[in-house]
């Protein structure tokens, strides 16, 4: 539904474009710089770089992209219902658990959010991979992989949710943005509650990574202290023989 608001909206958006582009112009006018002239270099540095081609089904405004981030965030969603129990599993200090476990928890809600924001805009409820959450999660597995369990393993795994965190309010930040100005408040406000969760389990994490990093820390350097002591002793035993 699209308000007056929302429409005005929409025209004064526009305006401030073409203003932007005619400053652009007569700026590029001034200082001698023409766009024959900046084709012609780019062609010099060999660059090809080209105008990406919109497929067929391209969306065909601001609703449609804001519908397309709902169905990649709605997929992204899913997918962590499946990472942080992996993740959970693989956490040993009982503050990370307990942090990842209730994050868990509101995930699912977050999922049925979006249902309700597909519902408010009269929209079907759909998934699209999202390719960037796919190598999060991927990447956060790798880091597990990387690591023994224990303290440095769980510093991993917060660096690896922490980056889940941020693509959330990112794309949240945005969506919100986008419902915003195209008149869709209840969605908006929808949007901002889930907004908020993310920025605070990404607080949350902050916290807790207070101490485990430290904890990591540590570990490195008993592990060095001990390389000392063995390397020590090797040097006292070839000496007495
Ligand atoms: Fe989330
Ligand atoms: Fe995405
Ligand atoms: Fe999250
Ligand atoms: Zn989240």
């Amino acid at each position: 539904m699209k308000t007056g608001k929302a429409k005005r909206k929409k025209i004064i958006f526009k305006q401030l474009n073409f203003q932007k582009m005619t400053n652009l112009k007569s700026k590029s006018a001034q200082s001698g710089g023409n766009l024959e002239e900046t084709k012609s270099k780019s062609s010099q540095n060999g660059s090809t770089l080209k105008g990406v081609k919109a497929k067929s089904d391209a969306a065909q405004g601001l609703h449609d992209l804001f519908v397309d981030g709902l169905k990649d965030i709605y997929w992204a969603e899913k997918e962590l219902t499946k990472a942080l129990p992996k993740m959970i599993k693989n956490a040993s200090s009982d503050s990370l658990v307990e942090a990842l476990k209730s994050h868990l928890e509101e995930t699912k809600m977050q999922i049925t959010r979006l249902e309700d924001v597909f519902s408010t805009i009269g929209e079907k409820v759909a998934a699209k991979k999202c390719e960037a959450m796919a190598g999060l999660t991927k990447e956060a597995e790798a880091i597990m992989e990387d690591t023994e369990h224990g303290v440095v393993r769980d510093a991993g795994i917060i660096s690896g949710a922490q980056k889940i965190e941020h693509y959330e309010i990112a794309t949240y930040g945005t969506l919100a943005s986008f419902a915003r100005v195209l008149g869709e408040d209840e969605a908006a406000s929808l949007l901002e509650e889930t907004l908020n969760e993310e920025k605070a389990a990404d607080v949350k994490l902050s916290e807790i990574s207070d101490s485990i990093n430290v904890d990591a820390a540590d570990e490195d350097d008993e592990e060095n202290e001990k390389e000392k002591e063995k390397s020590n002793k090797l040097a006292t035993s070839t000496k007495e023989k």
